[in-house]
């Protein structure tokens, strides 16, 4: 069904840009000409893998009790996401203030609901986390609370809390990647993109950003905690009143 909608959305490529989209992008070029996109998340490809890797080789003797622990932290990572991205990206907080004006200020004026998509390579750099965001997140927030985990409960545990943890981070950074792609790209042919592309373009909404649609990945916590929305037939970027979703 998603596919069969898709395929009825006409070319974004050739659609204009909003003036206010344009405006700022115009306005916010790249700080570095030399920018490209594919280094930027080869990058984030290299910080993250040996963490996971490192984590895959140590796990010894698993048990079903340690397995346990996955969902778990799945489901809490959704969690954390929708809670940094709802109260600490789009809620200036004195000790994060950057973050916010990178996300609410710049992110979605870079890219709203009728222009989620990239134009070009160094758009991505208003879409990724800069490399240095990635190291702390990973080696600053990932690696030490597994081994809190590990030291707290079992060393499996901290093995898996790591594998967990630094692939979702991960995940989060390529399927944000993802939904900022033009439509036609050919990655939308792999089923649950083009859904996951919708929720956060619903959220890139200016009136709906900070209300709706925080999670990523997964939708879980927007779902259970009332927060998601799909975007009436007249705020999608296409002629077709006809489309439901
Ligand atoms: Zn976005
Ligand atoms: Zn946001």
């Amino acid at each position: 069904m998603a596919r069969s909608l898709k395929s009825r959305y006409p070319n974004s490529m050739t659609k204009k840009l909003p003036p206010m989209v344009d405006k700022f992008r115009k306005e916010n070029p790249s700080k570095y000409p030399w920018y490209s996109a594919k280094a930027h998340y080869l990058t984030t490809t290299c910080l993250s893998f040996p963490l996971i890797i490192y984590a895959f080789m140590k796990i010894e003797n698993i048990t079903a009790l340690d397995l346990l622990v996955v969902p778990i932290l799945i489901i809490f990572a959704m969690l954390f996401e929708y809670i940094v991205h709802r109260y600490l990206l789009h809620h200036r907080q004195w000790f994060l203030k950057e973050a916010y004006v990178e996300h609410t200020l710049r992110h979605h004026a870079y890219f709203n609901h009728e222009a989620i998509e990239v134009t070009k390579s160094a758009d991505f750099e208003r879409v990724l986390f800069p490399v240095w965001g990635v190291a702390i997140i990973q080696y600053g927030i990932m690696l030490p609370s597994s081994l809190a985990i590990g030291y707290l409960f079992s060393p499996n545990a901290g093995y898996l809390s790591l594998i967990v943890g630094a692939m979702f981070f991960f995940m989060y950074e390529t399927i944000h990647m993802i939904t900022h792609l033009p439509l036609q790209h050919w990655i939308y042919n792999v089923p649950g993109l083009f859904y996951l592309r919708e929720h956060h373009r619903a959220h890139h909404h200016p009136a709906k950003m900070g209300k709706y649609n925080f999670n990523i990945v997964f939708p879980l916590w927007d779902i259970l905690l009332g927060t998601r929305i799909v975007l009436p037939v007249e705020d999608r970027p296409t002629d077709d009143k006809e489309l439901s979703l």
